[in-house]
């Protein structure tokens, strides 16, 4: 387990998001970042409404989840709340695609060519877009779902013909290791390849956005030029659940569990 404290009223919420972005100022300070470059999009997996109804109120508006039938049920409960806007990050299956196109504002987890096209068919059919990253396995994990790096070229090559799809950027996983100089190398990586793609990538395809970053690794992910960094114990504290749940393949006591 990890030491990760839990929040639950608005309070704690308000002192965890404060700590979270303390910590973001810091790390874009070394970097010679500024702050405003750098979006924090907490990830609420596991926790439950009465709890995200406080953290709305301490100002969380975006919520990212890695589960689509979670994020929906959430969605549905929580439709009250003005503003509320919703991020799917995690591996998306085509029987999940009509449910992402009702409610998501952005997804994070693009990786192959029949989902690009199944959702971009169920948008149209809503008259609605999407802001859509592309995933990068970084770490060359095979359990991990993202495109290998020397992929991702030709995949955004076909992208175009997606109108409903807005692609911003792309996003990883970093290695789950204690070992900084084990994770750096993935966020170096996803930087690099943003810059080549920046190159050849078709008009019409953004490449400004780096996911990158967790709880247990985002400052570094800032140094290494993270846009966007997806925080979740860091805010909420402590998952129950395994990392395995989400990630095939990663150990249910995985050093991710371990790192603070
Ligand atoms: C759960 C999750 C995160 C956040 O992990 P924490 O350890 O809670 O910060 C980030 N990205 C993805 C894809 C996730 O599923």
């Amino acid at each position: 387990m990890n030491t990760y404290a839990t929040a639950t009223t608005v309070e704690d919420f308000r002192h965890h998001l404060q700590d979270v972005h303390t910590r973001i100022d810091a790390a874009c300070r070394r970097a010679g970042r500024d702050p405003a470059t750098v979006r924090l999009l907490p990830v609420t997996k596991t926790v439950s409404e009465a709890r995200l109804r406080n953290a709305y109120a301490a100002g969380v508006h975006t919520m990212g989840e890695n589960k689509v039938q979670e994020a929906h049920r959430k969605w549905q409960a929580m439709g009250d709340l003005p503003g509320l806007k919703w991020a799917i990050i995690g591996h998306l299956q085509t029987n999940k695609v009509k449910d992402v196109a009702e409610f998501a504002a952005e997804f994070q987890a693009l990786d192959n060519l029949r989902v690009a096209e199944a959702l971009d068919r169920r948008l149209q059919a809503r008259g609605r877009a999407l802001d859509v990253l592309v995933q990068v396995n970084t770490s060359h994990e095979e359990q991990k779902y993202g495109l290998a790096p020397d992929a991702v070229e030709a995949f955004v090559k076909q992208l175009p013909a997606f109108s409903s799809l807005r692609v911003r950027g792309l996003m990883t996983l970093a290695l789950f290791s204690p070992d900084p100089a084990r994770v750096r190398p993935c966020f170096v990586k996803l930087r690099a390849l943003r810059e080549q793609l920046r190159q050849t990538a078709p008009d019409g395809i953004d490449m400004d956005e780096l996911s990158m970053g967790m709880s247990g690794d985002f400052e570094l992910a800032i140094e290494e030029g993270a846009t966007i960094v997806r925080v979740g114990q860091a805010i909420f504290g402590a998952r129950k659940t395994p990392d395995s749940y989400y990630w095939p393949g990663t150990a249910p006591d995985s050093p991710a569990d371990a790192a603070s």
